[in-house]
This record gives C-alpha cells, sequence and structure tokens, in this order.
C-alpha cells in the first residue's frame, strides 16, 4: 500500500528548471517537494551558460550560492574554421543585460543549487522517480517509486515537469512529438587539460567549426578539467562508429589537429557519451494542473548554448504563473506562456538552422572582419541570451529579416 504525502506544488527533476521553479514558490509561501531520479551529484551535459540565465538565478535568491563557487568566468566565446578566429566580446552587446556568465561542471553545479533550495526547507527527495500521474482530477495524483522499490502517491495543486531528458510528462500523457529539427548527434566526455593555454585563451569556450555540419565545442572550468564533444550530422559520427564512445570520441578527436594536439595525452576523467538524436519538442506545453519547463518542453540544438537559459527562463515563468493561478488567478497559459517561449525559442531555432547551413557561420566570420561593429553587437546579444529584446532587429521577426538580408550582403562580398 503506497503512502501519501499533500503538497501546494509537485516539481519533477531537480536540474536547474527544477531549482528555479521550487526556489521561486518557495519563497512565494507554497509547499513544494521535489523529486529526483538520481542521486546528486549526477553527469549531466549543458556547461557553458549564457548571461540571460543569471537574471533567472537572481530572480530567485540562487546566485550569491553560485557566486561563492568559483567557476570558471565566460565574458565571451570563441569560434574557428579554417585556423581563423572569430571572438564574440558579451561586454559590447546591445541589449541592457549581464555580460558575464560561468563554465560549469553541471554534476557540480547542480547540487550547489538544489542543495541551497532544500537549505531553505524545500522538501528534495532524491532517488525517487515519478513512475505515473493522474492529472483528470481537480488535484493532481503523482506516484513516485524509492530507491527500496516502495511507492508514495502525492497529491498536489500544481505540477512543473522539470525533468529534462527524462520527459516525464510528455511520456505519461502521450504529449511527445517529433521535433522539426534534423537528426543530429553529440558525443563528448571530460579531460585533464594539461597544456590549456594561458590567459584568455585557454579560459573561453571555443567552438571549432570542423564542417560546415560539424563543430565541436572545448569548455574549460576552473578545476582544470575540460569538456569537449562533438555535434552535428550523424553521418559523420557514423564514419567513427564503434560500441566503445570513449574510444570512438578519441579517434574523431584525433582528426581535428586543433584539439589532437592539447588532448592527444590527456586522461578522460568520466567515460566517452553519445546522445543521438538529441532534439526534442512536445503537442503541448501545458495542460490542466500541470506544465512542462526545461528540456521537457523543447529542446533544439547545442550550438549556442541556449538550454539552460532556456530551462531557468521557462522555471522561473512557469513558477510566477503557477503562484498567480494558485492565488486563484486566471492564467492565460497560451498567450503568457508558450508564445512567451515560442518568442525566444524560435529565435535561436532560426540562428541554428542558419548555422547548419553555413550562412550563419559566414556571417560571423564576415561580422568579425567588417567594421559594422553595430550589427555584430546585436547579434553578440542574441549570442547572450537576450533573444526577448525585440527593439534588436536580430531577434525581430526571430532575426529572419536581418540575418536574410545580410546573408544575401555577405554572399556578395564573398
Ligand atoms: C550535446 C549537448 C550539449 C549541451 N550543451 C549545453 C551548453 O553548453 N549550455 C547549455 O545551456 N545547455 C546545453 N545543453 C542543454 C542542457 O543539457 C539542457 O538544456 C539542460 O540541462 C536542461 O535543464 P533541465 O533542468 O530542463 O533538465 P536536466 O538538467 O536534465 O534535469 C532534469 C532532472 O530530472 C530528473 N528526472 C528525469 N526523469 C525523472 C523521473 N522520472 N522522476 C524524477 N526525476 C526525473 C533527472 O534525473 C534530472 O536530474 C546541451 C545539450 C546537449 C544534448
Amino acid at each position: 500500500m503506497a503512502k501519501k504525502e499533500q503538497v501546494d506544488v509537485l516539481v519533477i527533476g531537480a536540474g536547474p528548471s527544477g531549482s528555479v521553479s521550487s526556489a521561486f514558490l518557495h519563497r512565494s509561501g507554497f509547499k513544494v517537494k521535489v523529486v529526483e531520479k538520481e542521486r546528486f551529484p549526477r553527469f549531466v551535459i549543458g556547461e557553458s551558460l549564457l548571461p540571460r540565465c543569471m537574471d533567472n538565478f537572481e530572480a530567485v535568491g540562487l546566485l550569491d550560492v553560485l557566486k561563492k563557487q568559483n567557476y570558471q568566468i565566460k565574458v565571451g566565446a570563441r569560434f574557428v574554421r579554417d585556423g581563423k578566429d572569430c571572438w564574440f566580446d558579451f561586454e559590447d552587446h546591445y541589449s541592457k543585460g549581464w555580460t558575464w556568465t560561468w563554465q560549469v561542471p553541471r554534476g557540480h553545479f547542480d547540487k550547489v543549487l538544489i542543495d541551497e533550495v532544500a537549505s531553505w526547507g524545500v522538501d528534495v527527495a532524491f532517488e525517487t522517480a515519478v513512475t505515473a500521474v493522474d492529472t483528470s482530477g481537480e488535484r493532481q495524483l503523482t506516484t513516485v517509486r524509492h530507491a527500496d522499490g516502495g511507492e508514495t502517491l502525492i497529491e498536489s495543486k500544481f505540477v512543473i515537469d522539470a525533468s529534462g531528458y527524462g520527459r516525464v510528462l510528455p511520456r505519461l500523457l502521450q504529449l511527445d512529438q517529433p521535433s522539426v529539427m534534423p537528426p543530429r548527434s553529440s558525443i563528448f566526455s571530460h579531460f585533464t587539460d594539461h597544456r590549456r593555454p594561458e590567459g584568455i585563451l585557454g579560459e573561453r569556450i571555443t567552438l571549432v567549426i570542423h564542417r560546415k555540419d560539424v563543430w565541436l565545442w572545448i569548455i574549460p572550468f576552473s578545476n582544470g578539467i575540460t569538456s569537449v564533444g562533438f555535434a552535428g550530422n550523424p553521418d559523420y559520427f557514423a564514419m567513427y562508429d564503434n560500441d566503445d564512445k570513449s574510444k570512438q570520441l578519441l579517434d574523431m578527436m584525433n582528426d581535428v589537429p586543433f584539439v589532437r594536439e592539447r588532448f592527444h595525452d590527456q586522461e578522460m576523467v568520466v567515460p566517452g557519451m553519445m546522445l543521438k538524436t538529441y532534439s526534442a519538442s512536445v503537442k503541448s506545453f501545458f495542460g490542466p494542473g500541470y506544465v512542462l519547463a526545461g528540456n521537457s518542453s523543447e529542446f533544439i540544438d547545442p550550438v549556442f548554448s541556449s538550454g539552460v537559459t532556456f530551462a531557468t527562463e521557462s522555471g522561473v515563468l512557469a513558477a510566477k504563473l503557477a503562484k498567480r493561478q494558485l492565488n486563484g488567478e486566471e492564467v492565460d497559459w497560451q498567450t503568457e506562456y508558450v508564445m512567451y517561449m515560442h518568442q525566444g525559442i524560435e529565435t535561436f531555432r532560426a540562428y541554428i538552422n542558419r548555422w547548419y547551413e553555413g550562412d550563419l557561420q559566414d556571417i560571423f566570420f564576415f561580422s568579425h572582419d567588417s567594421a559594422n561593429s553595430e550589427i555584430k553587437r546585436q547579434i553578440c546579444s542574441v549570442l547572450a541570451g537576450y533573444v526577448w529584446d525585440t527593439s534588436n532587429p536580430f531577434v525581430r521577426d526571430y532575426g529572419e529579416r536581418a540575418l536574410g538580408s545580410l546573408s544575401k550582403l555577405v554572399k556578395i562580398y564573398e
């Protein structure tokens, strides 16, 4: 016989999305419970943040604890193609907002966040996985299974699904739908980095364009470890296919001189991991008594490091709207949540599509060489995650018009 519990809000998943939403609702006076399938720290990919997510951590009181962790400061990004460099510095971006953020080992980062929330009095249950949900009544009934096999039935007024790649409600409520993005793969690991260059060259995230449709990241952390991974066209990954994903990653790195020279004799500190078809989408972001936040709703592509920014943006907004609904106010979830998130998601989607078509890569290297710094500042704001600032022509219309015109111009000059 399952045990029973009652809370105001149940949050599924203790990643960044679950942490910010539970933090906000707890501070608003609600009884919140977070259930998390894993024991923390656990490995998760998604280590390069965007300045915009700092607003979200600040909004829920989680910035101070992060500032104490001495994470690697990220002040911009470096792109490398055919031996040429293109740098973006957030200091110089068009929108008002943060000009820096961090590069973080997510196992540590996510634990710091959720431990802080738990220290405020939020009930966080680790090794507790949601197995079933009934959203048909006035209250939501969620079944969770504990590590010892025991079960609890949790009755709540509202559920926030922040289960990331677990995609709990999309699976249980048949909300999943194929992403419109073409299938793309990724393979990655963490390495020691004894040949890390001194200063900014060694500290800054670097994206290496290997082919138009295959790129790799180098993300240095302050603990001396560096994340290296490839993403892109699955056909390229198939050429190196190996059941041993560590070996496959090393073989792939061996064919890219930029990483081979720095990492060929370094220790791989976690086994190589591969994700196939990482993009995900859903038919609906919300329903009666529940909402999907973070990766549980939509994930497009890692190329511009937008995942944690969307996870926290949606987590904070979902919590704010849930608060209003729980206080008896009418909430128009379609307009206030879905349309808002779509503005950001569709802007990044436009950039990501143009990235893989090659146009955006050409624009980056063109705007880097050209004297038009205003255009670069506007594009830089998008890369900083300020994709809701529609005064920016590179955000308005999801940036389509501005990118289209610029792309034509670049083709004429080339
Ligand atoms: C290859 C790759 C590289 C990426 N790089 C970046 C990057 O550089 N920067 C960036 O911002 N983003 C990046 N991302 C995206 C990033 O990983 C995600 O967007 C981010 O982790 C989403 O956070 P979240 O809180 O929604 O989910 P998660 O961080 O995935 O947290 C969800 C939690 O829910 C728990 N859970 C799952 N199922 C259940 C269940 N049944 N019951 C209870 N708990 C459950 C999980 O254990 C997990 O801890 C990358 C993604 C990929 C695929």
